[in-house]
């Protein structure tokens, strides 16, 4: 095992007052998206407007959790220092059931496990008190 993570932190979100309300549910392992007052669109990531209609209207609310993989990659050289005893692992892009896409890791299984198109669903990796990761699992049969 090499130690070229040694001093090197894991870079993490860091929340803005728009994106509070998303990390706030992580962290109670809920995923929260926004949705369109007027027109019903949810919205991810956190914006000001509507992605559909342009309204300013938004509210959270919590979303299922259930998605299929659109597209991923496996990386096997870390994207980080940090990283660098996670590889290989898998970065994906995830259309959730209510429409928005989520760029995300997919968990809990071997990178050669992963399909476009598979169902998964959401879990959370909490890295501290204050900051809970959305991250997805393969969908057990
Ligand atoms: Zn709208």
């Amino acid at each position: 095992m090499t130690d070229t993570t040694k001093g090197i932190e894991r870079p993490k979100p860091r929340p803005s007052d728009l994106s509070k309300p998303f990390w706030d549910a992580a962290k109670n392992h809920e995923l929260h998206l926004q949705r369109c007052t007027k027109c019903g669109t949810h919205v991810f990531y956190p914006r000001f407007n509507c992605t559909n209609c342009g309204s300013r209207d938004l509210e959270w609310v919590r979303a299922s959790g259930r998605a299929t993989v659109y597209t991923y990659t496996v990386a096997r050289r870390p994207t980080h220092a940090a990283f660098a005893e996670k590889v290989p692992y898998v970065i994906a892009i995830v259309e959730l059931e209510e429409g928005p896409r989520m760029t995300t890791n997919v968990v809990g299984c071997s990178p050669d496990d992963v399909r476009i198109g598979m169902p998964v669903q959401a879990t959370f990796e909490d890295l501290d008190d204050e900051i809970s990761l959305v991250l997805f699992e393969l969908v057990k049969e």
